[in-house]
């Protein structure tokens, strides 16, 4: 589901991308179906609906998920405009543009050099692996195309399911550092941040259903944003608050900071 960048929510301005990255020791898996479906209806409740992710079209929204790693999203809407300005916010133009003038254009989304032969190595796929066809590369089987996808030079598993999910709505869970984050703290994890284990705790608790992912990762960032922050979590006014487990919130509040790094 796209959203226009003039009537979408903005993610939040500190929000970071934490590819490259991804293994949670998990807890016995029967009560999460029911845990994380009332997670997801409290916070819809609360906050939504968030209508991400903020761009105008698919071939941007994968351009957004690679500027956007380690990087706030404030900083990516800076070399968004600057892609726009200059139209090369499509593949042809991000074809022909040289690779400095690409990295000067997207500077204000730090690693600019790198990031710029990120972009360069997705363009050459999409063009010689699908014609440069977007909407035949998202026809190709979702577990097949993540494959591919993470064998291309700068795309790891939180871009690559980015891209499956928001640009190419494709049933796939994205995590970050922040879903990390409020698994931990709420005793659903151990901490240990392992993506596909955590991705696989989703979706094999929550229905293959886009716009359920689309919506209840974007609602989990908010959340990791505005409360549940590494240092002194508001869980006074969170909106998960009341679904702390008995006796978390004390060690919560002793534990000090949780930071997050997501390994693959
Ligand atoms: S702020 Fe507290 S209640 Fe909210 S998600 Fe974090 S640990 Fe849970």
């Amino acid at each position: 589901m796209l959203a226009t960048s003039q009537s979408a929510s903005a993610k939040p301005d500190d929000w970071v991308g934490s590819d490259p990255g991804s293994g949670v020791g998990m807890p016995a898996l029967a009560p999460l179906e029911k845990t994380l479906t009332l997670y997801f209806e409290t916070l819809s409740r609360s906050l939504g609906p968030m209508r991400w992710w903020p761009a105008r079209t698919p071939f941007e929204v994968i351009v957004g998920a690679i500027l956007t790693q380690n990087t706030s999203w404030s900083n990516v809407e800076r070399a968004i405009a600057n892609l726009r300005r200059a139209e090369v916010m499509t593949l042809r133009a991000m074809e022909r543009i040289s690779t400095p003038r690409l990295a000067q254009l997207i500077r204000p989304s730090g690693y600019f050099r790198q990031k710029a032969k990120k972009l360069k190595a997705f363009t050459r796929f999409l063009r010689r692996d699908f014609g440069g066809s977007l909407a035949r590369m998202f026809r190709t089987p979702t577990a097949v195309l993540r494959e591919r996808l993470l064998e291309v030079h700068g795309i790891g598993p939180e871009t690559a399911d980015s891209i499956l999910l928001y640009a190419g709505e494709h049933p796939t869970f994205v995590v970050d550092a922040y879903t990390h984050r409020i698994l931990a703290r709420h005793g659903l994890s151990d901490g240990k941040p392992e993506y596909e284990k955590v991705r696989a705790l989703f979706e094999r608790n929550l229905p293959p259903d886009v716009k359920l992912y689309n919506e209840f990762h974007a609602l989990l960032v908010n959340v990791g944003k505005n409360w549940c922050r590494p240092r002194e979590p508001r869980c006074q006014e969170c909106p998960l608050g009341p679904y702390i487990p008995a006796g978390l919130a004390s060690r919560i509040a002793a534990a000090g900071p949780v930071q997050v790094e997501v390994r693959s």
